[in-house]
């Protein structure tokens, strides 16, 4: 039990929040610790009530076995379960091939535990079938930074550089509600004269916060930066000296923006021409300033070209690579940024490197003690490994995930999920993904363990450990060592999280996230160390491509892009279309934040969110249930009428399963580059559900 406080972080969002945690009756609670610069004490509600799930009632506190007979998952001894666990995992190997067992990680599993998990898949299961539910979350914008400057951090600057800027474009992100601490960077902004600019389809509570909001239809964000480019090159505003000096590929970039008329572009994304000219004017009257995008432009079918389109934006202007001005991601999950450095990324090694470079191979297998040779390829992509459950993919491994609830077409993934022949989910509940499974494995969670996050800023930080957990529960990186070695891989998995870091330090050096210079010791002192960092000598990274980016010429590329459909377009039958976001008392699947008494009385349930003439047009009136019908399935929530939302758009918050399961819509139309699904935008119908 602790016995004093505890500087640890949040369990949730990539924010990160610092926290201190200190005895309470029989728990613990947060107290504030104003000395943790990225939120200088505040957090949000989710943040505040994160002990409620430490002592849960509905906490897993031992494994379960699915019984033949009863067939109902029910107590087993751990002895038991994780036997059951290899035999089903080897069985499926030797009756199917390596690539029949698949592995699902998760954006909040600690960086630790995803390599391990990375580590795990590759060398003893074999398989190249590993990836996880962070593809669901930034995987555009993640490719977009490597296609255009080489290097993919989602913030290459510090938070605090936020109120420093001339003018933010705020692209699809509502951070007044998915990281409340973080608004203040926009307020600080603003008081010191700076300038807000929020794209988004529904005037959001960060919105309401704009000098200018612009929204565009969803799924248009494309042809939107292309209409702003345009406008900056037919009015002067480009930056010929950056471009010539630091960039490559203007020339192509420059006529695909030119083709895209301010007209075309009003008509294609219903943002008046005068509102585009008035951002042109804001972004480029400031010395310095930002574009910065979250899901709302990531989660499309075009995301990478998406994003691609607002970084021209940036280049064209020389706002990149330059101090107080560039383009950022908004990284979701708690641990979004490190999850995809480790490994568990189907076409990833540790250290960010790449899984089909040879020397990226030799590298790791070196340090793993392998033959490069043994190591599997490039796996499927997160939906695609889902979608094939069941048929190529006979056995899963699920760590951190919850895809019942937050994957796209999620009715038809849940189908694949129970069509297994074997699944197996660590969890710290029994979400609705671990009561399909054979085998339940309790594990610890973020205040019984130790280990290391990567926040949106690429800061390495360290979670403490400050409560002991529950008897029966085990750490997922003993679940993955006592795996391994009744599969007959005795060594290489420890257990303590300090040595599984100095062994992902050595996995990692030299690749482009270079955690080399970090140790345990380092985070404590300095309170979280920025990578790159290669030597233990060196201070770290806050600020990236000041001098040159990380292409091979050092320059930044230009991507020409062109505005194209979403994967589905409404019609006749399907007329209004359908986007997908969070609250601020929910996160992600739920699996957490549904069990904490003071969320769920803040946010119980599904909505769909509608403007006034479409709820008249449907018959429904505030709170009254309304049915959304797409081509993948019905949802059905009560209705919430507001004039914050476009005429053609119904929005839903994704956190709840049942029958107001947003994901049971959404279209898995995926990236072509990040292979990220479309989960904001697709096309539906509204029905006025009338009581019997
Ligand atoms: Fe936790 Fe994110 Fe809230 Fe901070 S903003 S307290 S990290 S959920």
């Amino acid at each position: 039990m602790l016995t004093a406080t505890t500087a640890t972080h949040c369990p949730y969002c990539a924010l990160q929040c610092g926290m201190n945690l200190r005895p309470a009756g029989d728990g613990v609670e947060v107290v504030e610790r104003a000395d943790f610069p990225v939120n200088r004490g505040a957090l949000c509600g989710k943040g505040r009530t994160a002990p409620a799930v430490l002592s849960s009632r509905v906490r897993l506190e031992g494994p379960l076995v699915r019984r033949p007979a009863t067939g109902r998952l029910e107590p087993a001894t751990w002895e038991e379960a994780l036997r059951t666990v290899a035999d089903g995992l080897r069985g499926t190997r030797e009756r199917h091939g390596a690539d029949a067992v698949g592995v699902f990680g998760g954006g909040g599993l600690t960086n630790e535990k995803a390599y391990t998990l990375g580590k795990f898949a590759r060398l003893v299961l074999g398989t190249s079938q590993i990836d996880y539910n962070g593809r669901f979350c930034m995987s555009s914008a993640a490719a977009a930074h490597q296609r255009a400057f080489g290097l993919d951090r989602g913030l290459p600057f510090p938070l605090e550089d936020i109120p420093r800027t001339g003018c933010v474009i705020l692209v699809g992100s509502n951070l007044a509600e998915t990281m409340p601490p973080a608004l203040r960077y926009l307020t600080e902004l603003k008081e010191n004269g700076g300038r807000l600019i929020v794209v988004d389809p529904r005037r959001t509570r960060t919105a309401e916060q704009a000098d200018l909001h612009l929204a565009p239809r969803p799924g248009t964000d494309l042809a939107l930066a292309l209409g702003l480019l345009h406008l900056v090159v037919a009015e002067g505003r480009t930056d010929e000296e950056f471009i010539g000096s630091r960039t490559t590929g203007w020339a192509d970039a420059r006529a695909a923006a030119m083709s895209h008329w301010p007209a075309q572009v009003e008509r294609i994304t219903g943002v008046p021409v005068p509102q585009l000219r008035e951002a042109v004017a804001m972004f480029c009257d400031a010395p310095e300033s930002m574009v910065l995008t979250a899901r709302g432009p990531e989660q499309q079918s075009k995301g990478t070209d998406t994003v691609g389109a607002w970084i021209n934006l940036c280049l064209a202007t020389g706002r990149a690579g330059r101090p107080l001005s560039g383009y950022g991601c908004l990284t979701g999950q708690g641990n979004g940024q490190g999850g995809r450095e480790h490994g568990q990324k189907a076409d990833q090694l540790p250290g960010y490197r790449k899984l089909d470079d040879p020397a990226a191979r030799a590298h790791v297998a070196g340090v793993w003690g392998v033959d490069p040779d043994t190591l599997p390829g490039p796996g499927r992509s997160a939906y695609e490994l889902l979608d094939a459950l069941g048929t190529d993919v006979k056995a899963l491994l699920l760590m951190g995930s919850n895809p019942v609830v937050s994957a796209p077409r999620a009715a038809h993934i849940q189908e694949r999920i129970e069509s297994l022949d074997f699944l197996a989910v660590a969890d710290v509940v029994l979400s609705e993904t671990a009561a399909l499974a054979d085998v339940v494995l309790p594990v610890t969670q973020w205040a019984e363990e130790t280990g290391t996050l990567t926040n949106l800023e690429g800061r390495v930080l360290l979670r403490r450990r400050a409560v002991d957990p529950p008897e029966g529960v085990r750490s997922d990186l003993e679940v993955m060592h006592a795996l391994a070695a009744l599969l007959g891989w005795e060594k290489g998995f420890p257990t303590d999280p300090e040595e599984v870091f100095e062994e992902l330090r050595r996995a990692s050096a030299g690749g482009p996230a270079d955690y080399a210079g970090i140790s345990y010791r380092r985070i404590a002192e300095e309170d979280g160390v920025f990578w790159p960092c290669p030597e233990p000598e060196h201070p770290g990274t806050p600020r990236l491509f000041l001098e040159r980016f990380a292409t091979p010429d050092g320059r930044a590329r230009f991507v020409s892009v062109t505005h194209r459909a979403a994967g589905e377009e409404t019609d006749d039958a399907y007329p209004v279309v359908l986007t997908t976001g969070r609250v601020v008392s929910q996160y992600q699947s739920g699996a957490q934040t549904r069990r904490v008494e003071e969320l769920n009385a803040a946010a119980p349930g599904p909505f769909v969110e509608l403007h006034p003439r479409l709820a008249a047009r449907v018959g429904v009136a505030e709170g009254e249930a309304v049915a959304v019908v797409s081509r993948r399935g019905r949802a059905v929530a009560p209705a919430r009428i507001t004039t914050g939302i476009r005429p053609d758009t119904v929005f839903m918050p994704f956190h709840w399963a049942g029958e107001g399961r947003a994901n049971t819509l959404t279209n898995p139309a995926l990236d072509p580059t990040s292979r990220m699904p479309e989960f904001k935008v697709c096309a539906v119908r509204l029905e006025a559900v009338r009581p019997e």
